[in-house]
């Protein structure tokens, strides 16, 4: 944090929490219930890498066990603490109420840096790490099921899955117990690029109102608006991508981490994406301005905001600064509690973490049942699905017979209607929808109550609403 009077990102996350919470009738003490976190097991390891032994510190948060079992990511990063863990697990836990995933919260991270290490080191100190989680019960398809977040990715998941199965090997529903693995080992097509693909159809869906579109003082479509994306990791580079590709954004900006460059022409994504793969970062890439103090390009004139890297990069220290009408969360908890209060006051609109980041959960849910159900999504059905197509068809192939020049079907319809949906096509449908639905839980409230002034506040309301009655339904 880059000021003394900012608070902490778990006191951050309770001061928004705070906010919603004023607005709402709940039954005395079960506010604080659902503020504070459960428990956080923090453990510490040794393991013999390069001639010695190394001790490492993990963590894994629950916040609240509501419903079961609980969900969100590992993190790796040297910044892991215990604050960040506790607000992380929070915002898992708003995150899945509000987009209608079964989960509580939870969220895991361990202090390290894989780019030090070795595949094989970092196979060992995962194994490690999940064999100290897995005993405790805290990677489990049934109580704890952690996913990829910073720092982790498919690899880790599947090291994760494979030393659940060797502790508990007569478990038939053991490969649930982490989502976000790859494909061969149990995992769901579109889970990559679910959280991007998710920021995405947030903003679709934002746009789809142009009573929304105006309050953050835009107008129109995407097509055309100027985007500048911190992060171009998985979530900022899927998100980046799928907004320029498909909806004709134009990238002006892209910070990482040894600085940002920016271009009023527009970035091409995939290729500043090769490029950071080539040469670790973004500095020389042709045709762009390179800006040494990344952090100044989120000052930068734009239409759209995409923090999609860490925590806490707007703050009391640039708050102000911030030109962005529009503010889309797809990182955790990047603008702290101060900088949504300045940003607020200057009609900033700021679509919230817990709403715009889920897609990667929702996705994760996918996963999950696809595990609990042994059985890939579209298996039983797209024949019969396509077969039904097909006697839509045939029956236009005759009319076009006999209708002659007055009528023809469009050339490509036949292929794209008689195409069943396979597992990816669901998946995005799946995840559509979801995004659809909570947004539109939000915006009732946004629009319908004087006293919400935000989406923030909206997404808060709706998901401690959803909290409050599973407890209610507990009979707490
Ligand atoms: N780490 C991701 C998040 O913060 C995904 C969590 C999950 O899929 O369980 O939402």
């Amino acid at each position: 944090m880059n000021s003394a009077q900012e608070p902490s990102f778990r006191e951050s996350v309770d001061l928004m929490f705070n906010r919603a919470v004023a607005l709402m009738d709940l039954p005395p003490g079960l506010e604080e219930k659902i503020r504070v976190c459960n428990a956080t097991y923090t453990v510490r390891f040794g393991v013999r890498l390069r001639g010695k032994i190394h001790t490492f510190t993990g963590y894994r948060s629950v916040h609240s066990e509501h419903m079961e079992p609980v969900k969100g990511g590992i993190r790796y990063a040297m910044g892991v603490n215990q604050d960040e863990v506790e607000a992380l697990a929070a915002l898992m836990t708003y995150k899945c109420a509000l987009v209608e995933a079964p989960f509580g919260g939870s969220k895991g991270g361990l202090r390290i840096d894989p780019r030090e290490w070795e595949e094989d080191e970092l196979e060992r100190i995962t194994r490690r790490f999940a064999y100290e989680l897995i005993k405790r019960d805290l990677v489990n398809p049934s109580q704890n099921v952690p996913a990829p977040d910073m720092g982790t990715g498919e690899r880790e998941m599947a090291w994760i899955a494979d030393q659940y199965k060797r502790m508990n090997t007569t478990d038939i529903n053991g490969r649930a117990c982490v989502t976000g693995k790859p494909i061969n080992g149990g995992g769901i097509q579109g889970r990559t690029e679910a959280t991007g693909r998710g920021v995405q159809y947030a903003l679709q869906e934002l746009f789809r109102h142009p009573e929304d579109v105006k309050a953050a003082k835009l107008s129109g479509t995407l097509d055309g608006k100027r985007v500048v994306v911190q992060g171009l990791g998985n979530v900022g580079y899927h998100a980046a991508k799928f907004l320029q590709e498909e909806d004709g954004c134009k990238i002006t900006g892209i910070i990482e981490r040894d600085g940002a460059i920016t271009s009023d022409a527009g970035l091409d994504v995939e290729s500043v994406r090769n490029w950071i793969m080539k040469h670790g970062g973004v500095k020389g890439f042709p045709d762009a301005t390179y800006v040494e103090n990344g952090g100044l390009v989120l000052e930068q004139d734009c239409d759209i905001l995409i923090p999609a890297a860490l925590e806490g990069v707007i703050n009391l220290s640039n708050a102000a600064n911030v030109k962005a009408p529009l503010i889309i969360e797809a990182a955790n908890g990047p603008v702290t509690a101060g900088a949504d209060e300045i940003l607020r006051k200057k009609g900033c609109v700021i679509v919230p973490d817990m709403y715009a980041n889920a897609g990667g959960v929702t996705v994760s849910y996918f996963e999950w049942v696809k595990n609990l159900s042994h059985i890939r999504f579209g298996r039983l059905g797209r024949r019969q699905e396509e077969a039904r197509h097909q006697l839509i068809v045939d029956e236009l192939n005759a009319l076009d017979t006999e209708l002659g020049d007055s009528w023809s079907m469009t050339p490509d319809f036949k292929q794209k209607y008689l195409r069943g949906a396979g597992e990816l096509e669901l998946v995005r449908s799946g995840l559509d929808d979801t995004m659809r639905a909570a947004y539109q839980s939000m915006r009732e409230l946004w629009h319908g109550r004087d006293d919400v002034e935000d989406l923030r506040t909206a997404a808060y309301l709706v998901s401690i609403g959803k909290v409050a009655d599973s407890y209610r339904a507990l009979g707490l």
